[in-house]
């Protein structure tokens, strides 16, 4: 394949601005470090700004631009006299100064004749921070590691979404237990993100035919360590007062709404990079909603009068798609009315019949509609699933676009997603495991998985469950001060202050569950039998409780009433105040949720659940997990890292036989292992358990072994021209 251009890089951080300006001269860099994402997984950046303000730091939420923002500048001058500090300062800048290199990392190393080429990875959803919330669950989550994994092993990734500027929705639940959603726009002051405008000056940067009207597209950039990613908008001056609207919200229910976002991610996403000057040489697509980016691409060769059949192929092999969810919920299907009503006339522009080009994503003679997810199978060449369960999942959904072939026949691959050491392991065990590594702050960085893995079996028992159980009273500290003040704001209501967790105790075996409110995801299994939950949570001698936390999607009346549920249940006093919903869940609350319980429960109908990360998240904690055995854990189920719940045999009912199966493991297996211990001791077998429970999640489920797995397996081959894994759909 011919060599593109080189990429220009972004700085790895814009110059200082006037949010600089308070900073004592001495320790200025502060202003830089915090345009970049990449301080959020450094343990040595974050402990400067607890130094400097612990307090602030916590009720900013960790957010380093509004940090530095508020921070009294008396307190930054003395800092900038105390040798400690600056010693520390000193060596974060010196590591925050090196990211620009990409020497020396493990790409860079194995690939040094591709440094100069990039990725493009296409989402619709990227958790970076809790400050840009611009995501609604996994997926985001998961584009987010993904970038970060791609800064740490130098990967030249670029990642492209959108800037909701409305944000994702945030959660208030009424007395009556129904959620309501609320907006909260993203204020960009308090953001790391900065506009980026055309090299001719201006941030209209791209035309886009949008229902045949002229809108120009935007974009905003962030920042991740290394990896620059671009969040396109249209919410500029120089559009319709009616389209600046368009990439207001995140999965906007209304069908022609989605249609339009998806048209300036794909379609706008490709001229965006173009402006920009880059030309990736990969094209990724993270879940089918930027299917576009791949039309886009044929057109561009097309118009250079390249024959379809050629340009096709030409696509194909380039461009990679991840599949994420065998839910129908997660396919976006639209009329070929509505594709047309967006869309037309791109077919002109190509120089193809309407029929062609809405044949690229038709799902069929009967009841032609048109799907992202079909597109992407057209006009990709490389596709995986999300784990080794969803591959077969995938295979099976997908045959009928192969002509119905057998399913092993099914060019679909898989990657087993994983999850951001940096971003969730907690920093008590990342410094306890550190330690016995003798290895700097960034080791994860440098040691490799199997000695990490050896680290973590290795580690003193008592010390372990002493890390524990200061993160589970840090958890709870966290629980109650949430508690007390949306008492004192707005619930002004002595129930829900029990339903949120204020009865809780530090000293009862706590399980954790949460996650979006998909009722595929049953959150209220337990509930099923509520007497047999009662007994279980309030036995005197060995109690239980249980935290819940998550978000229905706006339009999902039934996720609502499996929450409203759980919530009242919370607040019913036959439970004791075991049960405890947590409002508004995002990542910066995932993160002490996974660290702070005891085990992590996840009860998908199987096999709806492709991957499931959040197990992974808590496993980086050391904390087991009780799932049923889908998406990952039908791989990552070893018996020393938690409890599986078994299949049904195929002629029984699956609700009441993982209902039972679940009470049973509680009830048999997990209070009895975790309460035989002495006071104040740890019980030797739990402890074994959580050890088991981190080594084979370093080992096998970071982000790290995804990336090399992706890079080794899709993007190279790709670079390199190599053949494709099977013949086009016919
Ligand atoms: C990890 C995460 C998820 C995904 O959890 P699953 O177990 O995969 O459903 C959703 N939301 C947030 C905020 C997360 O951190």
């Amino acid at each position: 394949m011919a060599n593109p251009a080189p990429v220009p890089a972004p700085p790895v951080a814009p110059p200082a601005d006037r949010r600089g300006a308070n900073l004592p001269e001495r320790i200025h860099g502060l202003a830089n470090l915090t345009r970049n994402l990449w301080w959020s997984w450094q343990l040595d950046a974050r402990e400067l700004f607890h130094r400097i303000d612990h307090q602030l730091w916590e009720s900013t939420r960790h957010n380093a631009v509004e940090f530095l923002r508020q921070v009294a500048p008396e307190r930054l001058e003395k800092r900038a006299q105390e040798p400690a500090f600056l010693e520390l300062y000193d060596a974060v800048m010196r590591r925050f100064g090196q990211l620009a290199d990409r020497n020396g990392t493990w790409f860079a190393s194995r690939y040094p004749e591709l440094l100069d080429r990039s990725i493009a990875y296409f989402s619709a959803e990227f958790a970076l921070h809790r400050s840009l919330p611009i995501y609604s669950g996994g997926l985001g989550v998961l584009a987010g590691d993904h970038c970060k994994a791609a800064s740490d092993l130098g990967v030249p990734l670029i990642g492209i979404g959108l800037y909701y500027q409305g944000g994702y929705f945030d959660q208030q639940i009424g007395l009556d237990g129904w959620q309501r959603d609320s907006d909260d726009p993203i204020d960009p002051t308090v953001n790391p993100v900065v506009r980026v405008n055309a090299p001719g000056g201006g941030p209209c940067l791209v035309p886009l035919t949008i229902s045949g009207r002229e809108v120009q597209i935007g974009t905003w950039r962030v920042m991740v360590g290394r990896v620059p990613v671009y969040l396109l908008d249209t919410d500029l001056d120089c559009n319709d007062p009616a389209d600046r609207k368009l990439t207001a919200r995140l999965y906007t229910s209304a069908p022609e709404w989605r249609l339009r976002q998806e048209w300036v991610l794909g379609v706008g996403g490709v001229r965006v990079l173009r402006a920009l000057g880059i030309n990736p040489e990969i094209w990724h697509l993270n879940e089918g909603h930027a299917a576009f980016m791949y039309v886009e691409r044929l057109r561009e060769l097309l118009q250079k009068g390249v024959p379809l059949s050629t340009a096709e192929h030409q696509i194909r092999a380039s461009s990679v798609f991840t599949t994420h969810t065998p839910v129908p919920a997660g396919h976006d299907v639209f009329t070929t009315e509505q594709v047309e009503q967006v869309t037309g006339p791109f077919w002109n522009t190509m120089g193809i019949a309407r029929d062609q080009f809405m044949g690229l994503g038709n799902t069929g003679p009967t009841d032609p509609r048109y799907e992202m997810t079909v597109l992407s199978l057209r006009l990709a060449g490389r596709v995986n699933g999300v784990s080794a369960r969803h591959r077969e999942e995938s295979r099976r959904i997908w045959r009928w676009v192969w002509g119905n072939k057998p399913a092993a026949e099914i060019p679909i691959g898989y990657v087993t997603n994983g999850v951001h050491l940096g971003t969730w392991m907690a920093r008590p065990i990342r410094n306890l495991i550190g330690e016995a590594l003798g290895d700097g702050p960034d080791w994860e960085t440098r040691v490799d998985s199997s000695t990490i893995a050896a680290a973590a079996r290795g580690l003193d028992d008592d010390r372990l469950w002493a890390v524990h159980e200061g993160l589970r009273y840090l958890l709870f500290h966290y629980i109650r001060e949430e508690a007390r003040h949306r008492w004192r704001d707005y619930w002004k209501d002595p129930a829900k202050l029990a339903g949120s967790g204020a009865l809780l105790s530090p000293n009862v075996l706590t399980l954790g569950f949460a996650r979006r409110f998909a009722t595929y995801k049953r959150a209220d299994l337990l509930f099923r039998d509520p007497e047999r939950l009662r007994r279980l949570l309030t036995n005197p001698r060995r109690p239980v409780q249980i935290i819940f936390a998550g978000k229905a999607h706006p339009a999902d009346e039934p996720g609502k009433r499996v929450l409203q549920r759980i919530f009242m249940a919370a607040q019913d006093p036959t439970f004791e105040g075991r049960i405890a919903f947590l409002e508004d869940y995002e990542i910066h609350l995932a993160q002490r949720m996974v660290a702070g319980v005891d085990v992590w429960v996840n009860l998908p109908r199987v096999p709806l659940e492709a991957c499931g990360t959040s197990g992974m998240k808590a496993a980086l904690n050391g904390v087991p997990q009780l799932s049923t055995l889908d998406g990952w854990w039908a791989e990552g189920f070893t018996g020393e890292n938690g409890w599986a719940i078994p299949l049904p045999p195929p002629d029984v009912e699956p609700e009441p036989s993982d209902m039972d199966n679940l009470f049973r493991i509680l009830e048999n297996e997990i209070v009895p292992r975790y309460y035989d211990r002495l006071p104040g001791k740890s019980s030797a077998a739990w402890v074994h358990m959580m050890k088991g429970t981190l080594a084979v999640t370093v080992e096998r489920f970071t982000t790290r072994q995804m990336l090399q797995n992706y890079v080794t397996n899709y993007y190279v081959p790709a670079a390199a021209g190599e053949a494709l894994p099977g013949e086009p759909p016919p």
